[in-house]
């Protein structure tokens, strides 16, 4: 073994062990307060949607494929010559990745293909670029869809306001640390579908317009591997994130349902352990289904002449057989994220709530409530409504207090604390998150 592969696997193994005890503290952490921890199941306080104590490990999915686990996963097909890479996860932990990398193979990394522009795939490239310099390669060719050089331009536009959704969503202040200024384009782009020729071998591109507008595919025709980036979740899939561009409900059942028809035997993504056999094509056909539920559901109702805000008063779920699925609870995405996601696509902003069209501001709507019953009948009110576990009901009535002339210090707490309750009850992590940050934001108006 030459020195210098030596040497990688030396570190790498260092890295690992020291990294792998690392995550097993946060996990411990995790459970025993999931809420500061995004991917903690409520139900079974484990981390579910990636486990993060595999960071770093590599597994072997079939002869000459593999998958490094992180955040996100990065995907390995390792020829006679040269490796390919699909996603580089985040720079955070490119330099982990990448000595796992080396502690498996010392060729040149030829082709990079990112699934899609989403920060946790594509900021690690620079540590993959920098060891083709380092060690006298020639410069990976990276690969992408065209509509990531317009998300790039869009991610370089707006960095503030990417990291302030990020805080909130991820409840974390970390989150804008690893939002970069600028961005590595692809150096070849495609619309519909790409081949690569590596080795011989057809490495093919499939576009999905689903939870990006950007997302690819590999197909590894040969192998009877694809590997999906973000579209499996282990989760019912995010579409309608309450603050991120449109996604596309349809188009993910779509391209789920595309992968399927390839009948792959193994299945790989950024966020998943692999997933292999005849389990392939129930998790693809039954996610493309709940998909469709839901958006059909959606789409009849609009039809049938029915307002936004009377197909959101449904509050619309999974049929019973979808909903037991373990990889479709509402752990990161839910049924009524998916629902305005398809509302938004389809029928704009405007709800039909006729008071909602030009909306009176909030600190109108709280001194008029006040005004009309009190604000002690209001805090009277909010509290019998908690003392009955309706914290849903009790928000808007504590929101209106606190917005109005007369709020205490008292009746911000009493806000915090429906807020809270209610990010307790939440399965998906974002909008438990959400309800956290605005119960934090609301103790801290109060000490201000
Ligand atoms: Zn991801």
């Amino acid at each position: 073994m030459p020195r210098s592969q030596r040497s990688f696997k030396i570190r790498a193994a260092l890295r690992g062990s020291l990294f792998r005890n690392a995550m097993r503290c946060v996990e411990m952490l995790a459970k025993r307060n999931p809420d500061r921890y995004p991917y903690c199941d409520r139900d079974t306080r484990k981390l579910k949607i990636m486990d993060i104590t595999r960071f770093g490990r590599y597994e072997t999915v079939t002869d000459g494929v593999g998958l490094i686990y992180s955040f996100a996963n990065v995907g390995i097909i390792i020829g006679t010559r040269g490796v390919v890479l699909i996603d580089t996860s985040s720079a955070t932990f490119s330099k982990q990745i990448w000595l796992t990398l080396r502690a498996q193979t010392s060729l040149p990394i030829e082709h990079i293909i990112f699934t899609h522009g989403h920060i946790d795939h594509v900021t690690g490239v620079q540590r993959f670029l920098d060891d083709a310099a380092e060690h006298g390669f020639p410069r990976p060719t990276i690969w992408g869809h065209e509509k990531m050089l317009a998300r790039f331009d869009r991610y370089e536009r707006m960095p503030g306001w990417i990291t302030e959704v990020n805080r909130r969503q991820f409840g974390s202040n970390n989150v804008g640390k690893s939002i970069p200024a600028s961005y590595v384009r692809p150096d070849y782009v495609f619309s519909d579908s790409i081949v690569i020729d590596f080795e011989g071998e057809p490495v093919e591109l499939y576009h999905a317009d689903a939870e990006t507008d950007d997302a690819a595919w590999v197909w590894l025709p040969q192998r009877g591997v694809a590997y999906v980036g973000d579209l499996l979740l282990n989760s019912l899939p995010n579409t309608g994130n309450p603050n991120k561009v449109q996604r596309n409900t349809l188009g993910w059942a779509m391209a789920l349902e595309a992968i399927a028809a390839k009948q792959p035997q193994h299945l790989m993504g950024g966020h998943f352990q692999p997933i292999a056999g005849d389990q392939c094509q129930e998790v693809l056909i039954e996610t493309a289904r709940a998909l469709r539920y839901l958006h059909d559901a959606v789409v009849d109702r609009l039809n049938a002449g029915r307002w936004p805000e009377q197909i959101l008063s449904e509050k619309l779920q999974l049929p019973e057989d979808l909903r037991s699925k373990p990889y479709l609870r509402e752990v990161y995405g839910c049924c009524e994220f998916v629902v305005r996601d398809v509302l938004r696509q389809y029928a704009g902003w405007w709800t039909g709530h006729p008071a909602e069209l030009f909306p009176l501001s909030r600190a109108e709507m709280g001194a008029e409530m006040v005004g009309l019953v009190g604000a002690d009948r209001l805090r009277e009110r909010i509290r019998e409504l908690m003392t009955q576990q309706q914290c849903a009901t009790a928000l808007p009535l504590a929101v209106m207090l606190t917005d109005s002339p007369e709020v205490t210090a008292a009746d911000r707490d009493l806000l915090a604390t429906v807020l809270e309750k209610l990010s307790d009850s939440e399965r998906s992590f974002i909008a438990r998150n959400l309800f956290a940050q605005e119960a934090a934001a609301a103790k801290r108006s109060q000490s201000g």
